[in-house]
């Protein structure tokens, strides 16, 4: 496996040439990818690992003698056993592998809450939630006559805390919460509200597709008893993910889906489940994207999570410092705490029109309403453009997003 630049350097800024597709020119500029909280980059190592395995070592996983069998199932078990300890679960059981975030809490709302659910029961969630840990649980509500509840989020786009609390009575089965707003960048105060949830007897899930790139995540410490989170925000392959949950709670869920792997007996009056995780994961799985996920996991973990993050967060307060120095550009999400996030609004230019001018000079950024309506209603907003950073930018990456909205602002004088 080519070992990353950064695992020798122990330096971050080395970082960037790891990632082959930062290499380029688009529209005639240096590619400037501020989009990572969509989806992130990937490095050489984990490219080469997917690459190896179709090349190499590509065959179904779990059922086969054969050698290519065995070796595709080690390759793919293995990233389980990465997964396990760089979030710090208790067990290789827990970790489900799934296509991503939204699978996972689909997978906790249909198999965890729908068989407990009755009508007057609660679920509860925040404004600042993203559409995937939103309408999973509008569905379960719909199909068991529960209701969704919402904690109000104040201007600098945090949750309203006191308002959280007093919205958690017994009605209340489970909260579902962001780590981190993909929208706004709010780090959530997440060991309180969890602490507190678990006090009044509520179950917590963590939507946590934004943090774990960004941060040690260690589960068992947050005390919650779900988490999710995608390969592919954190520099692994698409449609590749983890639910993790608490053993027992897993135990106790039937499955979500029924299908292959997932049986260890199977006649036409009854079929016995597999155990953990086996019977969370019927069909053939995403075993590339598994394997690109694992190899993405040792990756972030040779550079090391806490120079990430310390690294994302000085860069961060540096585009805070000269986007607000930028005339008519107002910040949307001005948390206390924020990740490598910022939303913002440049006068009454359309965010769509603004990102294509940006695009025009190499600068790729989101605009519109990141999968996060409620958000942008409660800042009575159709959208706005964000600049999410990744361990690969540098200070260069934020100058140049500058330059491009000075023009910007220029053309739409
Ligand atoms: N939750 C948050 C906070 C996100 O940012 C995203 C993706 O943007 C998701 C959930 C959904 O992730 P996925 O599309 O990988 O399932």
């Amino acid at each position: 496996m080519s070992q990353p630049q950064a695992t020798e350097a122990n330096d971050i800024a080395y970082c960037r040439s790891d990632f082959p597709v930062l290499d380029q020119a688009v529209n005639g500029h240096p590619l400037v990818y501020l989009d990572s909280a969509a989806s992130a980059q990937q490095p050489a190592a984990v490219i080469d690992a997917v690459a190896r395995y179709q090349r190499e070592d590509h065959a179904n996983v779990h059922r086969g003698v054969h050698t290519l069998s065995h070796r595709a199932t080690e390759l793919y078990e293995g990233a389980r056993d990465k997964l396990c300890s760089f979030i710090n679960a208790s067990s290789r059981a827990e970790i489900i592998h799934t296509s991503g975030t939204t699978e996972s809490i689909n997978l906790v709302a249909q198999s965890y809450c729908r068989p407990m659910l009755q009508a007057g029961d609660q679920i509860l969630i925040t404004w600042l939630e993203h559409h995937s840990n939103i309408v999973p649980w509008q569905l379960v509500c719909e199909q068991t006559g529960a209701e969704l509840i919402v904690a109000p989020i104040n201007d600098r786009g945090e949750v309203e805390l006191d308002e959280l609390r007093a919205l958690m009575t017994d009605r209340v089965k489970l909260l579902g919460i962001g780590h981190v707003s993909n929208a706004l960048g709010t780090i959530n105060p997440l060991l309180e509200i969890i602490a507190d949830a678990k006090q009044r007897g509520i179950s917590v899930l963590v939507d946590g597709a934004q943090a774990v790139p960004h941060m040690n995540v260690d589960v068992q410490a947050l005390g919650c008893d779900f988490y999710a989170f995608s390969s592919h925000k954190m520099i692994g392959p698409t449609g590749a993910g983890v639910l993790w949950g608490r053993e027992a709670l897993l135990e106790a869920m039937p499955p979500y889906k029924g299908g292959g792997d997932m049986i260890l007996e199977v006649n036409f009056e009854h079929t016995v489940f597999n155990e953990l995780p086996y019977k969370f994961e019927a069909g053939t799985p995403n075993i590339s994207g598994m394997i690109g996920f694992g190899a993405a996991v040792d990756y972030l973990q040779s550079v090391g999570m806490d120079n990430i993050y310390q690294h994302e967060k000085a860069l961060h307060s540096y585009m805070v410092s000269k986007l607000k120095a930028i005339d008519g550009l107002h910040l949307i999400g001005t948390a206390r705490e924020q990740a490598s996030v910022q939303s913002f609004r440049l006068n009454d230019i359309h965010p769509h029109d603004l990102g294509t001018i940006l695009d025009h000079q190499g600068v790729a950024v989101r605009t519109g309403h990141h999968c996060a309506m409620p958000v942008m209603q409660r800042f009575g907003l159709p959208g706005t453009t964000r600049a999410s950073l990744g361990l690969y930018n540098n200070s260069d990456d934020v100058d140049q997003l500058v330059v491009a909205l000075e023009k910007a602002r220029q053309v739409f004088a």
